[in-house]
């Protein structure tokens, strides 16, 4: 085939198929090939024409279908061969999606590409919930961390992240009751609300909330599973005041917590 394809990394969003952005959408009804992660929704797959190569690169919790290297690969031969590529993966391309690298192997290779931004689950799973990460006089900063290397190769700076108002982590559910200890060890007070959401934006969501003393124990009693989010700070708590509206209806494992002064 004559010229050279693009490869165009596309974030899908958070899980709701209408969270995908409007080029994301043209890049998807455009796409010869469409290689895509687990954590995207099916009914995006639906966008693609008909003839279109689909490709599931998989990427489940320790049955990885594709190598990193095997996805690179497979993105500078389809385009090489003149194909318009679409690597779709969850939430935003560049918040912990490895999205960095598939460019890089991209301009290594020579192959045009395109980073289309997608909503993150960093911000958009709370927001879809009606819980702001940053609200006037209750929190001023935010930060997202993994909590994927929090044991073992832990190089997370806690002291400075117990400091921070609100603080998202992805990855967490299972190293929660480490991360819990850590930001008490560093001074954040055990009774800072937290909420969970799993599966955010998705059929099946569920919230749970409690405060940095307990709720690890609430989690792990509702069994909570990834993909889910963990929201540590006072916006939790403003939330309680109108949490009443939900788009979605989702169980509560919750106490009332009193907003703070
Ligand atoms: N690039 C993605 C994040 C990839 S890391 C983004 O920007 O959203 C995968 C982690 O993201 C999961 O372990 C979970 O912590 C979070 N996540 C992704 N989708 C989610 C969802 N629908 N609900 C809750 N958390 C989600």
């Amino acid at each position: 085939m004559a010229g050279m394809g693009k490869v165009f990394l596309v974030g899908a969003g958070p899980g709701d198929p209408e969270l995908i952005t409007v080029r994301g959408l043209r890049c998807l009804r455009r796409a010869d090939v469409v290689i895509y992660d687990r954590l995207v929704s099916e009914a995006l797959l639906d966008e693609v024409p008909p003839g279109a190569e689909r490709i599931f690169a998989g990427k489940a919790p320790g049955a990885h279908t594709m190598s990193q290297e095997e996805i690179h690969a497979l993105m500078i031969d389809r385009a090489r061969a003149g194909y318009t590529v679409v690597r779709l993966k969850g939430g935003d391309p560049f918040v912990f999606g490895r999205g960095g690298e598939e460019v890089a192997a991209c301009a290594a290779a020579g192959v045009p590409w395109e980073v289309v931004p997608g909503v993150s689950s960093a911000t958009g799973v709370s927001t879809r919930m009606g819980i702001p990460v940053t609200h006037r006089g209750v929190a001023g900063s935010f930060a997202v961390i993994t909590g994927h290397r929090a044991d073992g190769q832990d190089d997370q700076n806690w002291a400075a992240l117990a400091r921070v108002d609100t603080l998202v982590v992805l990855m967490g559910v299972k190293r929660l009751p480490y991360i819990v200890a850590r930001l008490i060890q560093q001074g954040r007070s055990p009774d800072t609300p937290v909420a969970i959401i799993e599966r955010g934006t998705c059929p099946g969501e569920r919230v749970v909330t409690g405060t940095l003393a307990d709720i690890a124990v609430r989690a792990a009693a509702l069994d909570i599973r990834p993909p889910a989010v963990i929201l540590i700070g006072d916006v939790v708590r403003l939330w309680e005041h109108w949490k009443g509206y939900l788009p979605v209806q989702i169980p509560f494992g919750s106490h009332p917590v009193p907003l703070r002064g």
